[in-house]
């Protein structure tokens, strides 16, 4: 017979089994039964600073599916600040619920009180469903929160940045692949034409480039293809096309078993989050197929970058975009690396971000 502590004693393991997984350090549940506030903090790692992403609002439809997002997307962060030679750790807040129902003041602030809590363990950001006012309101209760909207002395909008990083780490690939990192006279599709993807179009179409453009709402894509001399494609039409460089810029996990065999590219470089839909298999295939693909993290920090130089201190347009341009060294080390190692682009990027988080482990150490 179960007895009632041996089913407490399942599901506790069952938490700290999912943390143990990707050696997450810490998870924190927010609950204000008043505000009706329901939030999860994952902190991924701190070795090298403060945990720092993005909080997301959104209607998860069970508290397993907020955790899980909280503790990948917190994971993520700590590899592409790695990688991006920040002193930062990696962590992420979701809040549950209807973003259009729940979002007030009181709520947000209180968010912002369970935030200031941690003492700068975790520092927080602007993330899907919460605008530049609910990051207002944020950090009325904590200091640890950093991307503000510039018209209150914030870094502002991230993505111009991040378009600038996936277009030197694009550079970088073409300079592998062609020997040479102009772009003049390649054809490049560009999937997504929200703000990272008319940033980069914008840095492409000067460029002397055949662009074609998809986007779900498909004025967008006109309206980018008519701005930027770009040919709209279908959404589908886009993986077909004989495009030397495919630029995802919509949503993660479009490169998989069905579109790996019908892309023609050459090259993969774009600023969607979670490219490879499974990291392992779907890399080894592009490698395979020798298609060099530029690790997603690597590339997209440019965004990352401005709001962790905001947050560390001594921000300004030149220094951001000094170390972003960074990302285009990076990337010939990684692809260089991978191929003297015969291992994937995605492996030697995880590899050259967990190394120096273990790296300057030993430097914290305690004297
Ligand atoms: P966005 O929401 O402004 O733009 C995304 C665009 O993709 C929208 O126009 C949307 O209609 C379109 N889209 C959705 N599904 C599509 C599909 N199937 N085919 C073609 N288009 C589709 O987002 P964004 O800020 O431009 O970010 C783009 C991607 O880059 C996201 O995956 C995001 O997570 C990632 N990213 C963004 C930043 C940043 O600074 N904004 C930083 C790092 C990573």
């Amino acid at each position: 017979m179960i007895e009632l502590n041996d089913i407490k004693r399942t599901r506790d393991f069952e938490i700290f089994g999912e943390l143990a997984k990707n050696d997450h350090e810490q998870v924190v549940f927010c609950n204000d039964n008043e505000t009706g506030l329901k939030a999860i903090i994952g902190i991924h790692n701190t070795v090298l600073g403060p945990a720092l992403g993005g909080t997301r609002m959104w209607n998860y439809i069970s508290d397993s599916e907020a955790l899980n997002d909280a503790l990948r997307l917190a994971r993520g962060m700590t590899y592409k600040a790695a990688i991006s030679g920040l002193n930062l750790g990696g962590g992420k807040a979701v809040i549950i619920g209807d973003a259009d129902k729940l979002k007030n003041e009181a709520f947000l602030r209180r968010f912002g009180r369970f935030v200031e809590s941690l003492n700068g363990k975790y520092v927080t950001a602007q993330d899907v469903n919460m605008s530049e006012n609910d990051m207002e309101y944020i950090s009325m209760e904590t200091k640890h929160v950093t991307g503000l909207s510039e018209s209150i002395g914030g870094a502002g909008d991230p993505s111009p940045m991040t378009a600038y990083g996936v277009y030197v780490g694009m550079k970088a690939c073409a300079k592998k692949a062609f020997g040479n990192d102009s772009l003049e006279g390649k054809s490049i599709s560009v999937q997504g034409a929200g703000h990272v993807g008319m940033h980069l179009l914008d840095y492409l179409a000067k460029e002397n480039v055949k662009l074609y453009v998809s986007d779900f709402i498909e004025s967008r894509a006109k309206a980018a293809a008519s701005r930027f001399g770009a040919q709209a494609v279908g959404l589908e039409e886009i993986y077909d096309l004989d495009a030397d460089i495919y630029s995802p810029c919509a949503m993660g996990a479009t490169i998989n078993d069905s579109t790996i065999e019908r892309l023609h590219c050459q090259i993969i470089a774009g600023a969607a989050n979670n490219q490879l839909d499974d990291e392992e298999l779907h890399g080894h295939m592009l490698a395979k197929k020798g298609i060099i693909y530029a690790p997603d993290f690597l590339i997209n920090a440019g965004g990352l970058i401005n709001v962790g130089i905001d947050y560390l201190g001594g921000w300004s347009k030149e220094k951001v975009y000094r170390k972003t341009e960074r990302i285009y060294q990076t990337t010939l080390d990684i692809l260089n690396l991978s191929e003297r190692e015969g291992i994937h682009t995605q492996d030697a990027a995880m590899r050259v971000a967990k190394r120096r988080i273990s790296e300057i482990a030993k430097v914290k150490k305690a004297l």
